[in-house]
């Protein structure tokens, strides 16, 4: 049998042309999103006050099973698609294990992760509905960059508010974004009455993705011709990135190959629930089993340590409703350097997947998340984004436990992005500064004591 490729590419003919809705094959499907003043499931009338009617659609769809991917979506997709499933054969060697590690890579375009996937989608159906622009939040940058890109291909305004922190740390993502034509503001910000609230209320806050979230939908109902768009967390962010796990699995499918375990660093679930939705759909349907584990920084463990309950989506309590695992609205992570992966809530789909012991969750503090990802660069040449070591930390210590064991499972990851705008954070790393925030017990007990009593 021939050797398998690094790399293993999709034909033309290949490439998926719909996206998949795990949500179809769920036996209990995710709780509804709930209006925060009624307590009553959001009506689509009421959705589209706030989000563009096609993706209200797509929000509330629970039974549809595959939806076409518009043509003009195909078309930007081929820009920087089929992303690449790379076997870590540098990886495996250096770790000495007899596991098989794959890991697909969303990194390739200029956003440098896989925000794309979604803002292209979303700016799509915003310029189909006639509108101006779109507000948007934005915590380490990935995704005011992912959406400045999509609105710039289809001539849309964006407006991005950027967590305070990310804003000072990453100047150079605040640039990328004005080159695509976004305007962006440090977010809380007094533009806004949530954002004079929250500055009052935390004066000198570094801000968090709930504050910006609620400064963006804030924008975006009270100014004409524009809609609010959001980058994770939502069912249609997920449905929108199953296209990296139906590529996965067609790849994987061509040489034969089935996952024994597949791995995903977990912010919103965006990422980790498009990488799982064909997999998972198959363990719905009996047709197959697979291990899946997301992977969480444990200064922000909404799985690992937050409630299943309903909770805002932000932090100034505008927003609808989820039901999720949640660590509370009102929490607000210390400084770590994933900025993608501080949010205090969890997808819906994936919680209720988690709840019902479809998959696992793991945390990992900082420092050992980046000593994955130099051990990482190092071996197979990429440099990864915080966010995304998490998932190759957990990829090695499950091939670690292979190694122990001389099983020879095989591994697949998602590698989110890029890192070259995170060297703050590597230079704290080397430099010995980096610290490991871990929420005690108290401070996280009285934040879920706030929790909004819908029952
Ligand atoms: C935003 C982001 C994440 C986390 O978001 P999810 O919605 O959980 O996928 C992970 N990695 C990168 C590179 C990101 O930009």
């Amino acid at each position: 049998m021939s050797k398998i490729p690094y790399k293993i590419y999709l034909e033309e003919n290949e490439i998926p042309t719909q996206w998949y809705n795990v949500r179809a094959d769920m036996k209990n499907k995710p709780a509804p999103l709930l209006n925060p003043g009624t307590l009553q499931p959001m009506t689509a009338e009421e959705l589209e006050g706030v989000f563009c009617a096609d993706l209200v659609a797509q929000e509330l769809d629970n039974d549809t099973p595959y939806i076409d991917i518009p043509q003009e979506i195909l078309d930007f997709y081929k820009m920087y698609r089929p992303s690449p499933l790379v076997r870590a054969y540098c990886l495996e060697k250096k770790l000495g294990t007899s596991a098989k590690i794959y890991y697909k890579f969303e990194g390739n375009n200029t956003s440098g992760s896989h925000k794309l996937n979604s803002a292209i989608a979303q700016a799509y159906y915003a310029k189909k509905q006639g509108l101006k622009g779109v507000t948007t939040e934005t915590g380490a940058g990935q995704w005011g960059t992912a959406l400045s890109m999509a609105c710039a291909y289809f001539d849309l305004d964006c407006k991005v508010y950027m967590v305070k922190v990310s804003y000072e740390q990453k100047p150079f993502r605040r640039e990328v974004m004005r080159t695509y034509g976004a305007s962006v503001t440090p977010s809380p910000s007094m533009e806004t009455e949530v954002g004079k609230k929250i500055l009052a209320e935390h004066p000198g806050t570094t801000g968090s993705l709930g504050c910006a979230i609620s400064e963006a939908v804030e924008k975006a109902v009270s100014t004409e011709g524009y809609r609010y768009v959001l980058g994770s967390v939502l069912n249609q962010v997920l449905l929108h990135q199953s296209i990296i796990g139906l590529e996965t699995k067609t790849a994987l499918d061509k040489i034969g190959e089935k996952p024994d375990i597949i791995i995903g660093c977990a912010g919103g679930g965006s990422n980790l629930g498009g990488l799982v939705s064909p997999f998972m759909g198959e363990k719905l349907r009996g047709e197959s089993d697979y291990r899946i584990i997301a992977i969480e920084p444990s200064s922000c463990p909404s799985f690992t340590r937050g409630k299943f309950a309903y909770d805002f989506c932000d932090t100034g309590m505008v927003c609808p409703l989820a039901k999720m695992y949640t660590l509370g609205s009102g929490f607000i992570p210390a400084p770590n350097h994933a900025g993608g992966l501080r949010y205090h809530g969890m997808s819906s789909i994936l919680s209720q997947l988690y709840h019902d012991g479809l998959m696992e969750a793991r945390s990992y503090k900082q420092t050992e998340v980046f000593e994955a990802a130099e051990l990482f660069a190092r071996s197979e040449g990429i440099l990864p984004a915080p966010e995304s070591s998490h998932a190759i930390k957990g990829a090695i210590d499950e091939a670690l436990k292979c190694k122990e064991s001389g099983e020879e499972k095989t591994i697949v990851f998602g590698l989110t992005g890029t890192g070259y705008f995170d060297m703050v954070a590597y230079e704290k790393f080397h430099d010995g500064e980096m610290t490991d925030y871990v929420p005690t017990d108290e401070e996280i007990r009285a934040y879920l004591e706030k929790l909004p009593k819908t029952e």
